[in-house]
């Protein structure tokens, strides 16, 4: 049991109750990276108990914000410091490039400072109230929180979560996803490492219908945050109202990447690429479906299937590499069998379409980046999440067709518009039913501002000062400044 890697419970380094080990996979070899332990609805108990233990009557709850943040400070200096090995670990485990990797360990870093700042800045709101009373609202931790993660963006999804928790307080309950433990497994490391209380910070490796589902239904667990997909969204929402825990959730998505005739044609076809294909199309925010002005369109379609082409799919650690594997086999088949389902529909394939297994990449997992069109609203391959390199191009007339086919799906994720008409633009942004959105460009994303979505994209923001919110319950105070009796009842 030596080289199994464990999870990190009050402050040990354990292997679960059950005994039970998962192989981690590397995507684009098939071969066994690394053996964990596999967690149970026992290990997220003991778990839960010592994350309120650190809460309760641990020295957490009284360690002000400035103590709080000089450890995320040091824990942002220990990833910096480890970056290189962290960022070889995720491509490793998730087959991303090693350059989205650097991307990934860089924007880790920045997120931790970011809330190691903000949690020391000034808070609260005071009011003016009839009485002779002085009313304040202060904001406090929420508790023990549960956090669980999903596999495409492996230590940034769980930063996001982990910095703002721990910035206001919380103690933590931490669940990556089973089939990406292991910079999650070394960001624990750190966490030790920079001296956070023992209980603080608890991770808890296993698989989501039962590690996550116990954390979801756990009665000592105050909030839950949750990143994944729609439908497992929609069963932690369920398990949670056994004690109301506060959630909030961010899932998948849809999203629409809007070209307009007037946008210069060579920047939106490098953006649109961009915006379904960066991180293999495994992002919830990507530009899955493509709209086009009738009047571009063929044009459009033609320079972007060229480029699209062009585009080098590798292992994530090989030279020049621009595209990695999918996450696993599993996955793979999934998009294959969207695939499958757009050609059976009537869609168009205008490139890509299949497995990659030239030169060795038949043992991993690799698709090629993949474009429909001649597609229609109600198409399954328009309307659901593939979540891989799989682009839908739709057709619009004006700018009215375009808003209409923008907001025609379930989600509301993300969006981007290209055009030179500003007023355009921003009308455009106005009437659609998204939370991200970009004007002229397709996916930069920044610690400083909210992440969510609308509709059944997801409930509430990581983030931004709206992300700390969340974490955070609102207490108001009522101090009578002049204390007698209140004289309701007659002596
Ligand atoms: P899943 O919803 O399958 O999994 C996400 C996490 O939830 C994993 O840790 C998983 O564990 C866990 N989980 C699975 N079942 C349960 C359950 N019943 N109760 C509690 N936890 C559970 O999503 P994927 O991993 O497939 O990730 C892709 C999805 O994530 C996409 O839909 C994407 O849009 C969404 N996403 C959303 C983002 C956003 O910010 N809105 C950002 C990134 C992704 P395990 O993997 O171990 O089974």
């Amino acid at each position: 049991m030596n080289d199994v890697k464990k999870m990190y419970i009050d402050g040990e380094w354990v292997v679960s109750a059950s005994g039970q080990t998962r192989d981690t996979i590397n995507p684009a070899t098939g071969r066994v990276l690394a053996t964990v332990t596999e967690g149970t609805a026992a290990d997220v108990d003991r778990a839960v108990a010592a994350a309120r233990q650190a809460f309760d009557e641990g020295p957490w709850g009284t360690t002000p914000a400035g103590a709080r943040a000089a450890l995320l400070f040091k824990l942002a200096d220990l990833v910096e410091a480890n970056g290189e090995e962290l960022g070889a670990l995720e491509t490793s485990d998730n087959g991303k490039p090693l350059r989205e990797t650097a991307y990934d360990v860089a924007d880790t870093a920045a997120c931790l400072r970011y809330y190691a700042g903000l949690i020391t800045k000034p808070t609260g709101q005071t009011y003016e109230v009839a009485d002779p009373m002085q009313a304040m609202v202060v904001r406090e931790p929420v508790g023990v929180c549960g956090l669980i993660v999903p596999w495409n963006y492996p230590l940034l999804m769980a930063t996001w979560k982990i910095a703002p928790a721990l910035a206001a307080g919380n103690s933590i309950v931490f669940k990556p996803s089973e089939l990406t433990p292991l910079t999650a497994i070394r960001l624990f490391e750190l966490i030790e490492e920079a001296g956070f209380p023992k209980g603080v910070a608890n991770l808890v490796l296993g698989a989501g219908p039962v590690v996550g589902a116990r954390i979801a239904e756990h009665m000592d667990i105050d909030k839950i945050a949750f990143t994944g997909g729609t439908k497992t969204g929609r069963a932690i929402m369920t398990a949670a109202t056994g004690n109301l825990k506060k959630i909030s959730l961010e899932l998948g998505g849809k999203s629409p990447c809007v070209v307009f005739e007037d946008a210069d044609l060579e920047t939106a076809v490098d953006w649109a690429l961009f915006a379904i294909f960066a991180n293999q199309g495994q992002v919830c925010s990507a530009g899955s479906r493509l709209l086009l002005q009738a009047s571009i369109h063929d044009q459009f379609v033609e320079r972007l299937v060229e480029r699209a082409k062009q585009i080098r799919v590798a292992p994530g650690d090989s030279e020049g590499v621009e595209m990695g594997a999918m996450i696993s086999e599993a996955h793979m088949e999934k998009v294959l069998s969207y695939i499958k389902i757009g050609k059976a529909e009537g869609a168009t394939l205008k490139c890509g379409g299949h497995r990659l297994t030239e030169n060795g990449l038949g043992e991993g997992f690799f698709i090629a980046p993949t474009i429909f069109a001649d597609t229609t609203p109600d198409m399954r391959i328009v309307q659901e999440e593939i979540f891989g390199p799989v682009l839908a191009v739709q057709k619009f007339t004006d700018e009215a067709d375009a808003i209409a086919l923008a907001n025609h799906t379930i989600y509301g994720l993300a969006g981007g518009v290209f055009t030179n008409d500003g007023a355009r633009a921003l009308r455009f942004i106005k009437k659609l039913r998204a939370g991200i959105t970009w004007i002229n460009a397709y996916h930069p994303t920044y610690n400083e501002a909210p992440w969510g979505g609308y509709k059944q994209s997801g409930i509430g923001r990581d983030l931004g000062t709206f992300g700390l919110d969340g974490y955070t319950e609102v207490k108001q105070i009522n101090i009578n400044l002049a204390p007698g009796p209140v004289g309701w009842f007659e002596a």
